[in-house]
């Protein structure tokens, strides 16, 4: 009662017409398969209908199949129910798609006898990227229409192909130009003109020599290859070999068996977390409610890297963006690099001249502060010094219309101490970018004791424009993703000057793994910026005098990473490929005879364990300190912006994945063995095991923090 519907029927001569209604991108929900009940017994109550015809109302055919039902009961029986109907028609059923057809989507399109599509319709069956396996007849239909292989290979890389690829392929059979509902009635006519009936998929049989062994082992080895550590396309595999020998009512049977064990992996379970996660950090917890101010103007202080990224990120969004420095010279320079920066867009054909030239129409530059008078939002990017940063705000505060958010980007500084050094702390808080700004998805945001609710939710909301992936935080030494990456890439040192190569570390952590070794990483970085960073904070870290000093060790040596060719590793020129380096080697290997570290024969666990263990260990004491709103948001800092693998639900989830009472014996066992200064356990993970209780039981009693 009162409900929306989500689907509608109309007659169009003898054709029925079944209209898909659910805005925003006409996601399968359990209304729409009510829907799609009903609409089908209305048809069958329609006198002479000798077709129907299948479409969506809005920007896209069915987008896909309800994300948020996965956490429920299995619904594979009810699709197959539904989509049976649909293929049992005793009149030929079309369906017309356009937009983005995906997963449930398609295999629903793929249950209809006929599918025609609007040119560019981008159609996939991107499961197993979530660690599932197509649930709804994906893996027994698609390969009977094109084959095993062909099935496969869109499976296995889980990229949509275009309509015009599909038709070539064989699962869409005309691409319509033009109105798409009018071009399908058009085809409809012409089926029924050359006297073709309905043509059920299930009646079609698997062509046999199209998943012969070698075949099967040649997508095998792409699927090892594409999802090291991964089962679902291999499982997938499984599926569709299947569809070969088994009918299609069985086959379906054996694809359910197998997407319900997909389902319970812990593949599946921690791309779905971190999927969720990261639909629920724009959540703010606590605020008074409020309305988000528009931002249609942006500032920017300093033209640097960082700068220069942020400054590209507002104009990729559409929003103008004037970019202040202290000289002429350091704007042209600025502005030279962000020029290169969409050239290079340009050359690899990801951007368009036109496009090129709009968004640089986007950014201003100035030596003028009064030129950030009109701002709704402004971003400091200076050099990491807080007198400078402090004069700065000093500036902005006098010049920053009222109710502009004054953010800084600062990765180390006391945002809260900035705010100070103006009259209006409430409108202050840290915006952390992550380098390079224009690319990477992740945006801490940092607020102090005295930043308002209307600040944070502009910059939430500003955030969805921006593409960012936004995880609120309030001020500490190194906010959430650099605090836990202080332990990890701690071990990671010692353990080289131990003696295990950086290749040795970087190996183990990307073969489990992480997207880039943390040495690697360094390298990347610059082991220099590092090294600064320690020294001028060094009252932060723990008096260890081998701390970090496989990073000082290089640095005084010269070798500060990619830039200068030398780092971890040897680089080549205009080539980013590592390649061990025997002085590399030799300089670490004094420093530790220097130092007095005892070399140590390491297994690959001990290097995982001593990498992971203080990295997770450290996010229980964030969630303790309320640092974040939940747990899973520290999953989406590290999956998001620090390559921990998305398939591994991050850090948080992983460590319930190994069990928080191994990580807690595991960080005692370290303690024992090498002392108590960097293994004593976080309280809150003490608590949990002992009390034997889950975070997410632990979060449920404790409430907002
Ligand atoms: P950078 O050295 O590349 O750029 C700093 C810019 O600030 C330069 O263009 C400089 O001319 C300008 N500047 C200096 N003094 C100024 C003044 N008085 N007025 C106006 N402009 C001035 O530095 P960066 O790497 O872009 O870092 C900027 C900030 O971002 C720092 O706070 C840093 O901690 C933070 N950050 C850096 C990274 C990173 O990976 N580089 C990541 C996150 C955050």
């Amino acid at each position: 009662m009162g409900e929306r519907q989500v689907t509608r029927v109309e007659r169009d001569g003898d054709t029925a017409v079944i209209s898909i209604d659910n805005p925003p991108v006409n996601t399968i929900t359990a209304a729409m398969r009510a829907g799609l009940r009903a609409a089908l017994d209305e048809v069958a109550a329609m006198s002479r209908i000798r077709a129907v015809l299948l479409r969506c109302d809005g920007g896209t055919f069915c987008s896909g199949a309800d994300i948020g039902e996965f956490a429920g009961p299995p619904r594979e029986a009810e699709y197959r129910a539904l989509f049976a109907r649909f293929e049992g028609l005793a009149v030929p059923v079309v369906a017309a798609m356009h937009g983005t057809v995906l997963g449930g989507g398609l295999e629903l399109a793929l249950a209809c006898h006929y599918r025609v599509a609007s040119p560019g319709t981008r159609l996939g069956l991107p499961e197993v990227t979530l660690g599932i396996i197509p649930g709804a007849g994906g893996t027994q239909r698609l390969p009977r229409l094109i084959g095993a292989e062909k099935a496969l290979e869109l499976i296995i890389n889980a990229k949509p192909v275009d309509a015009a690829e599909a038709l070539r392929q064989g699962f869409v059979d005309e691409v319509i130009d033009g109105d798409l509902r009018a071009g399908a009635l058009a085809y409809i006519r012409r089926l029924q003109d050359s006297g073709r009936g309905p043509r059920p998929t299930a009646a079609r049989k698997v062509d046999p020599a199209t998943a012969t062994d070698a075949i099967v082992q040649r997508l095998s080895a792409l699927a090892r290859k594409l999802y090291p550590n991964r089962e679902a396309a291999l499982t997938a595999i499984k599926a569709v070999r299947a569809s070969v020998d088994l009918p299609l009512d069985q086959g379906l049977l054996f694809e359910e068996e197998l997407a319900n064990q997909a389902k319970a992996t812990v593949e599946s379970r921690g791309s779905v977390h971190v999927f969720f996660a990261e639909r629920a950090t724009r959540k703010v917890l606590g605020l008074p409610p409020g309305d988000a101010a528009p931002v249609a103007s942006a500032g920017i202080v300093g033209a640097g890297t960082m700068g220069g990224g942020i400054a590209m990120t507002f104009a990729n969004a559409g929003i103008p963006v004037t970019v202040i420095d202290a000289t002429r010279e350091a704007l042209d320079r600025g502005l030279a690099v962000i020029e290169a920066n969409y050239g290079s867009m340009v050359k690899r054909g990801r951007l368009t001249p036109e496009e090129l030239s709009r968004r640089m129409g986007l950014i201003r530059t100035s030596l003028d502060y009064a030129d950030l008078a009109g701002a709704d939002v402004i971003i400091e990017a200076v050099y990491e010094n807080m007198e400078l940063k402090k004069t700065i705000f000093g500036t902005l505060d006098r010049v920053a219309k009222p109710g502009a958010v004054l953010a800084s980007n600062t990765s180390t500084l006391d945002v809260a101490e900035i705010a100070a050094a103006t009259k209006r702390p409430v409108d202050v808080l840290g915006l952390h970018f992550f380098s390079p700004a224009n690319v990477m998805p992740l945006l801490e945001v940092v607020r102090t004791p005295q930043t308002g609710a209307a600040a944070i939710r502009t910059v939430m909301e500003l955030s969805k424009r921006l593409r960012k992936t936004p995880v609120l935080a309030r001020v500490c030494y190194g906010f959430v993703g650099n605090r836990m990456m202080e332990g990890y890439a701690r071990e990671a040192e010692r353990m080289v000057l131990e003696g295990a190569t950086p290749k040795r570390i970087d190996d183990v952590l990307e073969r489990w793994g992480m997207a880039m070794g943390i040495l690697a990483v360094f390298d990347m970085a610059g082991v220099d910026v590092g090294v600064n960073v320690h020294k001028a904070n060094a009252a932060q870290y723990p008096p260890d005098p081998t701390y970090y000093q496989a990073d000082f060790a290089l640095v005084e040596a010269g070798r500060y990473g990619q830039k200068n060719g030398k780092g971890y590793y040897r680089y080549e020129k205009g080539d980013r490929a590592r390649h061990e380096d025997p002085e590399a080697l030799a300089i670490l290997r004094a420093r530790a005879a220097a130092l007095g570290v005892p070399p140590r024969a390491h297994d690959d666990a001990e290097i995982l364990n001593r990498c992971l263990y203080p990295l997770m260990n450290e996010g229980f004491r964030i969630l303790a300190e309320g640092i974040v709103q939940r747990a899973s948001d520290i999953d989406v800092v590290w999956t998001s912006g620090y390559g921990f693998p998305r398939y591994r639900g991050g850090p948080m989830f992983h460590a319930e994945v190994i069990g928080l009472d191994t990580l807690l014996a595991g960080m005692r066992g370290f303690g024992a063995e090498f002392g108590p200064m960097h293994w004593e356990p976080a309280p809150l993970l003490v608590e949990l095991v002992d009390k034997g209780i889950s975070i997410a039981d632990w979060e449920a009693r404790r409430g907002t923090p």
